[in-house]
Formats: structure tokens, sequence, C-alpha cells
């Protein structure tokens, strides 16, 4: 189940992050770094699972599916009995296996039947976020003039599509030069888009305390 072994890791760090916050509280150091919550995660599980995987995707990228599966698996089952393998793997940037839009086939999504998927923008009213409204802009695009001759001329604006609250739209309209908008209001904190842009070129930073979303039921 990863997406519920993905909760455990979340809360788990965030239950890290707490202690080092009260350990350094308790110790009157309001203002310094928290330097026990890196020691704190190299002596959590987090560490010792995540440890114990990060050579699988290079190995699988690397050898092919069936050998790289096997030598995962080798990997695995050797670390488990505490044979430390002495190196990591290096693995490609998640941004640079984005292809070109001439390189693909546009994909005709199914449109959301309010049964079992439901559109983006609802999706994101059940999580209640909100942004003071005068707060700095948290998504921050670098270089507007390369958003467009790259990421919509090349790669055809995925971050309309990778984005899961609907943030980033490009406004197109006949005679004019395409825009792009961000509803930075919507944004739900993944920061899927400061990962995934082809180019590097939207900066994700922390937003003011208090905003983003907000899930009363967990
Ligand atoms: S952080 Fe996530 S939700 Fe927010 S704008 Fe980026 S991709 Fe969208």
């Amino acid at each position: 189940m990863p997406r519920i072994k993905g909760t455990h890791t979340a809360m788990k760090s965030g239950m890290l992050a707490a202690d080092a916050i009260v350990d350094a509280l308790a110790a009157g150091r309001a203002n310094d770094e928290l330097t026990s919550y890196q020691s704190g995660y190299e002596n959590s599980w987090i560490y010792s699972e995540l440890r114990m995987v990060r050579n699988i995707l290079p190995l699988v990228e690397k050898y092919g599916n069936f050998w790289g599966t096997m030598l995962s698996g080798i990997n695995m089952w050797l670390e488990n009995f505490g044979v430390r393998m002495p190196f990591t793997m290096k693995h490609h940037a998640d941004h640079n296996a984005l292809r070109r839009k001439d390189h693909v086939h546009k994909i005709d999504y199914p449109k959301p039947d309010g049964v079992i998927s439901f559109d983006r923008l609802s999706s994101v009213f059940l999580s209640n976020t909100n942004h003071a409204e005068d707060q700095p802009v948290h998504l921050q695009v670098k270089d507007s003039e390369l958003q467009l001759s790259s990421e919509l001329n090349i790669f055809a604006g995925p971050s309309t599509r990778y984005c899961p609250a609907g943030v980033y739209e490009w406004i197109e309209e006949e005679g004019k030069e395409p825009q792009y908008q961000i509803n930075s209001q919507n944004c739900v904190h993944c920061k899927t888009c400061d990962i995934k842009d082809p180019n590097q070129n939207i900066n994700w930073v922390v937003p003011e305390g208090g905003g983003g979303p907000n899930y009363p039921n967990m």
C-alpha cells in the first residue's frame, strides 16, 4: 500500500521535526538550526527503508525490467540482512525525462464522470486551500520568455497537466501572444512544479504560515 506508506513517512517526518523543535525550545535555542532533526531522521526507520530502496530505479533504468528487477531484489535482500551496499547509483533528474511535444502523441483524457473521477477544481475545493491575497507570490517564474519559448512551444505546457490543482494556465487568444496565468491561491503545496518544470524555471518558495491546504477531516 504505497499511498499509506507514504502518508506514514510524511507523518513520521513531521513528528521528527516537531521533536527537534521541542528539543530546541526546551534548551532555549529559538533561532538556530534544528540539527537534531537530521540525526533523528538518520536514526529512524524512514532512513533505513529509503536507503534500502535507493538503487532500485537506477538499476531498472540501467539494466532493463528483468535484470534491473533481479539485481534490485538481490540488493534489497542483502541490505535486509545488514549488508550495506557501499554505493548509491545516480538517477536522472525528473525534469530531464520530459519529452518534446513533437516526439509524442497528444493524449485525449476522458472527462471526469463525477462518480469515480472528478475535475481538479472540485478536489481543490475539498482541500480548503487558501492563501492570504496580499502575501508575496510563492510561485516564481524566473524567466517568462523562456516559459513561452520552451515550456509552451517545445513541451506543450506540461504545467497545465502535472499540477494537481490547475494552478497554471496558458491563455491563448487569437492574434495575441499566449499569456501564462498562475492561480497561486489554489496551490496545494505538492512542489511538483519546482521539480518537474523542464527548464527548472519555476521556483516554489515557502508561503506565509497558515496558507495552503487544510483537510479538516484528517
Ligand atoms: S506546488 Fe503543486 S499544487 Fe502548487 S503550483 Fe506547484 S504543482 Fe501546483
